[in-house]
């Protein structure tokens, strides 16, 4: 599952490379699949989508908004798997879940190995779409304070008990982020993912906060992580500290054996010295 760096990256290339084609056919995608969601027949994409122009792309935590001009939003939100350029006269993937066909014979195509949607909507109207438009802040955003994250923390706690790893991946509470990189935010932070939030102190929220937008910075400025593929299918540069590999391997602070749990639906990897 692509996460806000990797979204982000996308972005960015996207916005260097397709801005101004045309496209020519726009499919919906050959494989058939229970987990995309659609909101357009094959029939009516195509037909929408013909001879419109890509505009400006943008992201909203693992959403990506595609400007199809005039007047429509391409939506691919909550992907795993790839979003590929290719060069004209590319081979089409064997299987894919969207597939736009430029006027000068290149093509992107879009497969998830999971869920994920693809959506076009009327200008502005994707603003209303679920999980969009109730969308919190994600730590991209301008507003994404240490004072908004610390009311965050303060609001949760009042309702439930809830961990740091809760926190940083359930429920979209901070969007963007998910089981994989919120591993290096907790080690980074110092803090267990079982660590209570009621708990945390001062120092230790501001601690986390700070590994938040440093861990994420980084990510994006290596152009996401090394086991996910960008839009020309290359590896990320983003080096995992704490995933299956640094099992049982040294802590590079303490020396401890990294253990691995399972935890709230998902693995956990941890040093059992430095994160308390
Ligand atoms: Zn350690």
């Amino acid at each position: 599952m692509f996460e806000i760096p990797e979204i982000v990256n996308f972005a960015r290339q996207m916005n260097g490379l397709l801005i101004g084609k045309t496209i020519k056919t726009g499919h919906l995608g050959n494989s058939p699949h229970k987990f995309v969601w659609y909101n357009r027949t094959p029939q009516e994409f195509e037909q929408i989508t013909r001879n419109k122009k890509v505009g400006e792309i943008r992201t909203m935590g693992r959403w990506l908004l595609t400007n199809v001009e005039p007047g429509y939003v391409l939506v691919i939100g909550e992907w795993g798997g790839h979003i590929l350029f290719h060069q004209p006269e590319s081979m089409l993937p064997t299987k894919y879940h969207l597939h736009l066909q430029f006027d000068d014979n290149s093509f992107l195509t879009a497969t998830t190995q999971m869920w994920g949607a693809v959506e076009l909507y009327e200008q502005g109207r994707e603003l209303e779409r679920q999980y969009i438009q109730e969308m919190k802040l994600t730590p991209l955003d301008e507003g994404f304070t240490l004072s908004y994250f610390t009311d965050l923390i303060e609001t949760i706690t009042k309702d439930k008990k809830q961990s740091v790893k809760g926190l940083l991946t359930q429920d979209q509470t901070i969007p963007g982020l998910g089981n994989s990189i919120a591993q290096d935010i907790m080690y980074l932070a110092r803090l267990h993912p079982k660590h209570d939030l009621q708990t945390l102190t001062e120092a230790e929220i501001q601690a986390l906060f700070q590994s938040i937008l440093e861990t994420v910075k980084t990510c994006i400025q290596k152009g996401g992580r090394n086991d996910e593929f960008d839009l020309f299918n290359q590896p990320g540069g983003y080096m995992r500290l704490m995933d299956k590999n640094s099992v049982g391997k040294p802590c590079l602070q303490c020396g401890s054996q990294i253990e691995k749990a399972q935890y709230l639906g998902g693995a956990i990897y941890f040093c059992p010295t430095c994160q308390k």
